[in-house]
């Protein structure tokens, strides 16, 4: 009869809720119908039967009780979201069914994983916004709510512009997003969104981020003082962070209470980093999307998750804040330094669980023993690690002041509270007993005591028996089916007295109650029944007691982790030979014998120097043919795969590592603190990756040229390679004026420019502040090796064809390509051929580049040698600047094009020499 209208039930629930998915408690199994019974049955492999109801038949799968999380986890990885019915009797003995819980990917408790599982709210600055009286405009910019319901961590802020919102949200990778209702119109954001992040994108009632009902939430769950006194007053981050707050309320994770403090910041504490930025330095992912490579998985030693996990979220938001980091760095040098008390600190916190998550599921209500358990541990290890930082020199360092930050007073009452109540070895289900230990309630003792009893009645019953009654063969046992019973051997069963009541006969034994015996049954099931009522409400105290204390776990858990994720960067510097940057706030970025901090590790890396900023006068060895006061702006130079990559990111992984507060890879380093650190490759190294387009290129060096400050450090890598030549490098070449202090009216940020267009490396004699450094290669003959130093003054050649050679392109080919780069290079600039005639003729043009003008010019022979420049020109000239527009010849003008264009690393051997071939047929003559 109440099984007739489950399915009417099912139905009816899942058309209250938006879930994707609707699972409903029956008894012991959580069943799927109709739809939803076809989809998990797709999705999870489960097995579909019938379910027939008022005449109509439906599909139904289910799973045990006792076994829905995985498949809950299963479900919302797959990015469904899933509603949980549970069972409910009234009063009458009949069964309800309500929705306790819509699991998200944000709400999904059950994660073992230790990274962070962030929500985020954005709350968009269109003017429709909110309460239609038009305010909420752009002044007041994008607001940003991140809420990890897994450990409580809640935070606020609010960006100018859409690719700083962007970046922030890809900095906390958040696993879901919920748009604000005017941010969802924006189809540019929510597309990035999708796009730039792996989060759900959730679509929550717009209501929740209305500012009353938000401002509303945010003061019931923290107190009206905390808005003022975090300085939460603009209306977009109230209304993302109200509508956090409600999301996690109404998917009834339960978790609000964990949800303690909330911290707002001002994106202008961090290192600015955009989206591409982290992409490209591989922070946290490699270009590959791997973890295997990235920043963060070399240089984490950590040992605990909760450690790793803020090691993590330092990478991702480096500070400005010279104090802060001070005090990290002077933590990181005297871990470094002592190496016995590092051991004893990582020693004392290994085997630490994660107190942020498990104060959560305290706050909850859905910690069990095992948890309430590791977190008594856990909290022991606070005191260890304080006493192997007092005993040690590391007494003296601000790392005594980490132990010191949380209540340790009541985080010892707590855990001594643990210790008196939990058993050492507690079951996992909570209704069974077994909890506590003795002496931590009277009650309870003295039930047990009384069942000790009776079980002692029990145990010497058969001894008993046989005693008086002269029996043998005599045992006594329980079953399920039988309660307690007396078991006699056959041989002697007709022997048992009178009061004994058979019940069952066995093959060679007979089984007897007697009501003494059944009276004490009765007594111990009462017993246990009443033990097992009692210390379920005694643990549920206690973890009401302890999920009260929250905010106090989470103080103890982030001090360990901090202590932990310290402990890691001093165990990378010392075992990696890693020493302390100096800070100055501005000031230059003198980096000596420096390297890259994860290619150091794969290869033997060569160490390389980098002097920029700041008023030096020593402008390095004979190369410094314009004195430069500042050296702002470096142009990189060198040929393919010398190194040049490698060495402008191991500028920016430097700059970002002292700015983490971590040693860095260099025998010394000065690091002038920065706002921002901006990098952009060019598009043509990010197309073979199918990964961007010269729009895209363009649109960030856009937002570079817009972002970048005085302060900042700019990383560009071969900067308009994506489109034809003359494009690129008339676009790099205004870029680097823009960057360069040449134009603008304000002090420019430090800049990193690879290039292979040879034309730049000529602006370091017009532009005051801009460099040339290059690759060393060493060519004895036709060898070359690739040094890996660099050095001051531009590159003189470009080696693509000793790559080719190296590549192991035939001989013919090389030495064949080697000729047409002579022919091309010449010592002046090219001729090219008017009218199409095969003679050396007098209307012969030559194509020049005017470095004052930033133009090509073209010109007849007979000015050739005064449009010719100087020395440094001819000298810095490899065989893609000599070129020009011509005004004749289209076939020599292709081959041209096609061979600047080439790229050497990119085509196949057999590819090249077939381009050779055709080039030479279509300049006929050039037989050789
Ligand atoms: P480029 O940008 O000039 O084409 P890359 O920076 O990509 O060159 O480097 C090419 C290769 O050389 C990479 O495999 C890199 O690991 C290696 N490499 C770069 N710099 C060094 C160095 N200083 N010492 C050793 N190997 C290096
Ligand atoms: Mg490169």
């Amino acid at each position: 009869m109440a099984s007739q209208g489950i399915v009417e039930e099912f139905l009816s629930l899942k058309s209250d809720t938006d879930a994707d998915v609707l699972t409903m408690q029956c008894g012991d199994f959580y069943e799927f119908f109709a739809d939803d019974a076809e989809l998990v049955a797709s999705e999870l492999d489960l097995k579909v039967s019938q379910k027939s109801s008022h005449g109509s038949s439906y599909p139904m799968a289910g799973v045990p009780v006792d076994d829905l999380t995985p498949y809950l986890k299963a479900l919302v990885e797959r990015g469904y979201r899933v509603a949980v019915a549970d069972q409910f009797e009234d009063g009458g003995g009949d069964h309800y069914r309500e929705i306790t819980r819509v699991v998200t990917p944000g709400t999904l408790l059950e994660t073992d994983d230790a990274d962070a599982r962030y929500i985020a709210a954005v709350v968009g600055d269109s003017d429709e916004g909110s309460d239609g009286s038009g305010r909420g405009t752009a002044t007041d910019g994008i607001g940003l709510a991140f809420a990890d319901a897994t450990t409580g961590q809640f935070l606020v802020t609010v960006a100018d512009t859409a690719d700083d919102a962007l970046s922030e949200l890809y900095r906390f990778d958040p696993v879901e997003i919920l748009p604000g209702p005017d941010t969802r119109g924006d189809d540019e954001l929510v597309r990035r969104l999708r796009g730039e992040t792996d989060g759900t994108v959730s679509l929550f009632e717009a209501d929740a981020f209305a500012p009353g009902r938000a401002k509303h939430a945010l003061r019931e769950q923290f107190g009206d003082e905390t808005l003022d006194s975090v300085g939460l007053d603009t209306e977009p981050a109230i209304r993302a962070a109200g509508a956090v707050l409600r999301y996690v309320e109404e998917t009834g994770a339960g978790v609000l209470p964990s949800m303690t403090r909330l911290r707002a910041f001002e994106t202008s504490d961090h290192l600015e980093l955009d989206a591409t930025t982290q992409r490209n330095l591989e922070l946290t992912e490699t270009m590959q999307g791997g973890r295997d490579g990235t920043l963060v998985d070399t240089i984490d030693h950590t040992v605990t998750s909760p450690g790793g996990r803020l090691l993590r979220e330092w990478v991702t938001r480096p500070r400005r804040d010279r104090g802060e980091l001070t005090r990290r760095l002077d933590c990181v040098q005297a871990l470094a330094a002592g190496a016995l008390a590092r051991e004893r600190v990582r020693e004392a916190l290994d085997g630490g669980y994660d107190l942020e998550r498990l104060a959560a599921r305290a706050a909850s209500g859905s910690a069990d023993a095992t948890d309430l358990l590791a977190i008594r541990e856990t909290l022991a290890i606070l005191p260890d690690v304080a006493d192997a930082i007092e005993g040690s020199p590391l007494a003296d360092s601000p790392l005594s002041a980490v132990v010191d930050r949380p209540d340790r007073a009541a985080a010892a009452d707590l855990r001594e509270e643990l210790e008196t109540a939990l058993a050492d070895d507690p079951p996992k289900t909570v209704t069974q007993g077994g909890l506590f230990r003795r002496g931590y309630d009277d009650e309870l003792d003295d039930l047990l005591e009384r069942h000790a009893e009776a079980s002692e009645w029990i145990d010497t019953l058969a001894e008993r028996e046989t005693r008086q009654h002269g029996l043998s063969h005599v045992t006594v046992d329980r079953n399920k089916t039988d309660g307690y019973y007396i078991q006699i051997g056959k041989s002697v069963a007709d022997e048992v007295p009178a009061h004994y009541r058979e019940i069952k006969t066995l093959k060679n034994s007979k089984r007897f109650v007697t009501d003494e015996l059944e009276e004490r049954e009765r007594e111990i099931l009462r017993l246990e029944d009443a033990r097992g009522d009692l210390e379920y409400d005694l643990f549920c105290d206690l973890r009401d007691r302890v999920g009260v204390h929250a905010g106090l776990l989470q103080d103890v858990g982030r001090a360990l982790a901090e202590v932990d994720a310290l402990a890691s960067l001093a165990t990378h510097a010392a075992g990696n030979d890693w020493t302390r940057p100096e800070l100055t706030e501005p000031g230059p970025l003198r980096i000596e014998a420096g390297r890259h901090p994860v290619v150091e590790g794969t290869t033997e890396f060569v160490p390389n120097d980098l002097r920029m900023g700041g008023a030096d006068g020593s402008a390095g060895d004979g190369a410094g043919a314009v004195a430069s006061a500042d050296r702002d702006f470096l142009i990189v130079t060198g040929p393919n795969m010398s190194g040049k990559s490698t060495y402008m990111r191991q500028a920016a992984l430097i700059t970002l590592l002292a700015q983490i507060g971590s040693f860095v890879p260099a025998r010394a380093a000065t690091v002038g603190i920065v706002d921002g650190i901006y990098t952009r490759v060019g598009a043509l190294d990010e197309l073979a990756q199918g990964r961007s387009t010269f729009m895209v290129e363009m649109q960030e060096l856009s937002n570079i040229l817009h972002s970048a400050t005085s302060e900042s450090l700019v990383v560009l890598d071969e900067v308009g390679r994506g489109t034809a030549t003359y494009d690129g490098i008339s676009i790099a070449w205004a870029a680097t004026e823009y960057l360069s202090s040449a134009q603008a009216a304000t002090p420019s940020p430090k800049v990193l420019f690879a290039t292979h267009y040879h034309e730049l490396t000529t602006l370091a004699e017009h532009i005051d502040g801009v460099e040339n450094v290059h690759v060393a290669v060493d060519e004895s003959g036709d060898e070359v090796t690739f040094l890996r130093t660099v050095r001051d003054g531009p590159a003189d050649r470009s080696y693509g064809v000793h790559v080719a050679e190296l590549a192991g392109v035939p001989d013919p080919v090389v030495s064949r390509a080697r000729e047409v780069l002579r022919k091309l290079r010449g010592d002046e600039a090219i001729d090219i051929r008017g009218s199409g005639d095969a003679s050396d003729g007098d209307d012969t043009h030559q194509v020049v580049f005017d470095v004052d003008s930033g133009e090509f010019r073209t010109e007849a022979s007979a000015d050739g040698g005064e449009t010719s420049r100087g020395g440094a020109t001819e000298q810095s000239r490899g065989p893609e600047e000599s070129g020009g527009e011509p005004q004749t010849d289209p076939a020599i003008e292709s081959v041209l094009d096609e061979l600047r264009s080439v790229d050497v690393d990119e085509t196949p051997p057999v590819e090249l020499m077939g381009k050779v071939l055709e080039w030479q047929e279509e300049l006929g003559e050039d037989e050789g």
